[in-house]
């Protein structure tokens, strides 16, 4: 053997060489194993380079191999050892080195019917994926079963079953290798976040027999739970089975006294108290929670693998805080060890994982949580379910300001149409309901009162489940697990808090959002959408009555029904705000959100506003615009009409006013939308300072605001420089930003979004992450440009894509000072913020 030959492999001891980029995890794990004295079987790494030199069919040399087959047993277990634990790898190959010699002393010593299936095992799993041959010729059972395989291969393959353990372990090598480079493994691993080039080591340990005489079996233990994070001794203990091998007499054993039947800790309390004293040790050391595999052969524990604990989002926090406030890791490493999105897990009742899910059809996930409820076809279903009590889901086509009464009334919405940032997916996660969007097999049959899904008849009344976390749409009421904002959840975001150097706020619309976002210890409001104050009917109205004003007397004497509801909104927002900043965007109604779209819609708008319907209609189509996202839409309606943004300027300061009087002194923050010019800018700010002289005259009161502007079309970005002269701060919205940089509908793109991502046209969907490269460029250039100008000016982000970790770190790296994002995603921004500081 010569010296290049002796380093490829190494045994795994305390002092060797093993790293986790060449030899993967799981050999890196052993040796700390090893290194604790644990009774871990001799264990030998393979790194990466010789991984490939195998798969590319190289000969290796694997003598320091031939101690292993020189034991009594002489088998290996040959496992993947990937960079990271989630990226997967070929499955392991046990029992590798059996041959008729091995075969003949096992059967002395745990009986022929034992070392049969053993030997059976592996040569059907040698001649399936190393030799390749058809599995319908290896699937047999039963008492001649050995003889019969034996044959099989031998008259397929020209050659006896190779007896040499060197040779069956070559072919096992190069097997796991070459499956680690197929197309989809690649693909598999790639899903979870592995490079295309990810690297493979593999790790060959010396087997134990789990069969045979006194007390032998394999099993798992963990010692905390996987679904609630909390401390418990879990897994399984299963006496006489030896990978899939199992001999007579099996049994299995609970690990703890258990009613239900006989455990491991009765039995074998030795082996029980060790299995403990190891899995305290391996968390001190590993510096986590970990489950461990082990085998006990005639009364001799050996452990021969150990895995982190797999988690649920609930769990992952606990142990996370469990560890840090053990001192096992410190709180940064708590911090940084959760996924900011798995808190959605925790904010929402959950679909219990444990449970069956009856799939029946799935959506766009577009706002987080689970709820059952009966099928509700309209706003008015929604309510008379309400008042009976009972739980509805409210299934509508899209959703229009009607609706809002129904979602109110609803426990979650499910819309045929519609995509991230569509009216039903921003308002359902304003008010944290379940949501799924763009389900397009869905048909809503509004005379039967019924909703098809390919054959499958929904009536009206009939109960089904929404997880909005998943898309999801389920048949029935399958079991929850209750929110967690516990003791843990509060716990690491303080720890998250105080490393973090970005604020993040909450777009927050009424006095319960609010409420929200201080409950979730949101920074202050960023974004205050002042035209969802009017979604409920008698504000509906007032908001209908002055958009159909057709002469500037008809506008003020709705203006002057408006006013006072929006100064009491105002008051109420800043009082329970106490202080924090508030920023309110004037009206940006996109007017189609507030118009009728049917003959009934119309006739009751005509009776309310107790107009002639032949005028109504004239009215609308007179309002109606093409394209209305684009249209007479944000500060175009504040320059066209100036009372309405003089009214609510009014209304901000007169709130201000009242409330810094009863408590803290309020600065309001007021945002134009939609600019793309700074003339738009400085006309608002003349209107809006003129106000203000105004108010300050008329109530003998003096109080300073700030003037900012909603970036969000691309020339906005592009004039930053300009505009940031006229502002206090620059926020921008990403929502528009993204339609306007794309030219694509916010409301539309969910018909092809799926076909889009899916042909990797857009790596996602960019409403729902931000586009780095092109609207991210746009975020970098405002931001540069108005600091150039105005290096105290505020920048922020208010839209959508504020509550995304990705877009978080973004932002962070690009210095923004603070972000703005639906209440309930709040605690998500805070960890992703904090991460993004560390
Ligand atoms: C935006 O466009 O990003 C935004 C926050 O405003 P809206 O979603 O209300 O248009
Ligand atoms: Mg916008």
């Amino acid at each position: 053997m010569d010296k290049r030959t002796t380093t490829i492999l190494t045994r795994i001891t305390p002092s060797a060489k093993i790293d986790r980029a060449r030899h993967g995890w799981r050999a890196k794990c052993l040796q700390r194993l090893i290194r604790m004295e644990l009774p871990v079987p001799a264990s030998f790494a393979l790194p990466h380079a010789v991984v490939q030199m195998i798969a590319s069919g190289q000969a290796v040399d694997l003598d320091p191999l031939n101690t292993l087959f020189a034991q009594e047993d002489g088998l290996v277990s040959v496992r993947p050892s990937a960079m990271n634990p989630e990226w997967g790898g070929p499955g392991t190959v046990l029992n590798v080195g059996i041959n008729d010699a091995t075969h003949d002393r096992l059967a002395k010593r745990i009986g022929q019917d034992n070392a049969d299936a053993i030997y059976l095992s592996f040569v059907q799993s040698y001649a399936i994926n190393i030799a390749r041959l058809d599995p319908d010729m290896f699937s047999q059972s039963g008492k001649n079963a050995l003889a019969e395989a034996l044959r099989n291969y031998r008259d397929e393959m020209d050659e006896s079953f190779p007896q040499e353990p060197e040779r069956q372990l070559a072919g096992v090598l190069r097997s796991m290798s070459r499956a680690w480079d197929g197309p989809t493994a690649r693909l598999l691993r790639q899903a979870k976040g592995a490079p295309a080039d990810a690297p493979l080591g593999l790790v060959v340990q010396q087997m134990r027999l789990a069969l045979g005489p006194g007390l032998c079996g394999s099993g798992t233990i963990q010692f905390t739970d996987s679904v609630t994070g909390e401390p418990r001794v879990t897994g399984r203990f299963r006496g006489q089975k030896h990978g899939e091998t199992v001999g007579a007499g099996a049994e299995t054993l609970f690990l703890t006294r258990d009613e239900r039947g006989i455990s491991l800790e009765e039995t074998a309390p030795e082996i029980f108290a060790d299995l403990v004293r190891f899995g305290v040790a391996a968390r001190e050391r590993l510096r986590e929670e970990m489950q461990i595999e082990f085998m006990v052969t005639n009364g001799q524990i050996s452990l021969i693998d150990a895995l982190r604990v797999p988690r649920s989002s609930r769990a992952a926090v606990r142990i996370a805080v469990a560890l840090a406030r053990d001192g096992v890791i410190p709180r940064e490493e708590a911090v940084m060890r959760v996924e900011p999105r798995a808190l959605t897990d925790l904010l929402h009742h959950q679909i219990d994982p444990r449970g069956k899910r009856d799939v029946i059809i799935r959506g766009i996930n577009a706002s987080p949580g689970a709820a059952t409820g009966k099928i509700v076809l309209s706003a008015a279903a929604a309510q008379a379910s309400a008042a009976r009590g009972e739980p509805c889901v409210l299934v509508r086509r899209e959703t229009l300001p009607e609706d809002i009464r129904g979602m109110h009334a609803s426990v979650a919405v499910l819309t045929e149409r519609g995509g991230m940032t569509s009216h039903a997916a921003v308002l359902a996660r304003g008010l944290g309901l379940p949501c799924i969007v763009g389900a397009s097999g869905l048909n809503i049959d509004l005379r039967n009162r019924s909703v098809t899904v390919g054959r499958l008849v929904l009536n009206e009344g009939d109960e089904i489940t929404i997880d909005g976390s998943s898309g999801d749409v389920l048949a029935g009421a399958p079991p929850m697990l209750e929110p967690a904002l516990d003791d843990a959840f509060n716990q690491l975001l303080e720890w998250a808090d105080a490393v973090s150097d970005m604020d993040v706020r909450a777009n927050a619309d009424t006095p319960e959002d609010a409420r929200t976002a201080r409950k979730f210890e949101a920074r202050g409001i960023g974004l205050c959408r002042t035209e969802h104050m009017f979604f409920e009917s008698e504000r509906l109205h007032a908001m209908r009555e002055m958009i159909f004003a057709d002469n500037a007397e008809d506008r003020k004497l709705a203006l002057d029904r408006i006013l006072p509801m929006q100064r009491k909104d105002f008051t109420d927002l800043f009082e329970i705000m106490a202080g924090l900043p508030v920023t309110i965007r004037l009206f940006d109604p996109p007017l189609h959100e507030f118009l009728p779209h049917d003959r009934t819609g119309l006739r009751e708008l005509a009776e309310t506003l107790d107009l002639p319907l032949s005028t109504v209609v004239r009215r609308v189509e007179a309002l109606s615009e093409f394209n209305p996202m684009l249209g007479m839409r944000g500060v175009r309606l504040g320059i066209a009409v100036p009372e309405i943004y003089e009214m609510q300027a009014r209304a901000i300061f007169e709130a201000t006013i009242d409330a810094s009087r009863k408590g803290a002194v309020v600065v309001p923050e007021i945002m134009i939308p939609l600019v793309s010019a700074m003339r738009e800018v400085e006309l608002v700010q003349n209107r809006v300072d003129a106000v203000a002289a105004a108010v300050r005259n008329d109530r003998h009161a003096n109080f300073t605001y700030r003037l900012g502007v909603m970036v969000e079309t691309p020339r906005a970005a592009l004039r930053a420089g300009d505009i940031a002269a006229h502002s206090a701060f620059l926020s921008f919205g990403t929502n528009d930003l993204t339609q306007m940089t794309y030219g694509l509908s916010r409301d539309d793109a969910g018909r092809f979004m799926g076909i889009y991502v899916q042909q990797q046209v857009y790596s996602e969907d960019p409403f729902h992450i931000l586009d780095q490269e092109g609207v991210g460029e746009l975020l970098l250039i405002g931001a540069e440009r108005a600091r150039r100008k105005c290096p105290d000016i505020t920048v922020a982000v208010c839209g959508e894509h504020g509550g995304n970790p990705e877009s978080i770190a973004f932002c962070h790296e690009a210095g923004f000072d603070y972000i703005s994002c639906s209440s309930f995603r709040v605690p998500i921004a805070r960890l992703a913020a904090a991460q993004a500081s560390i």
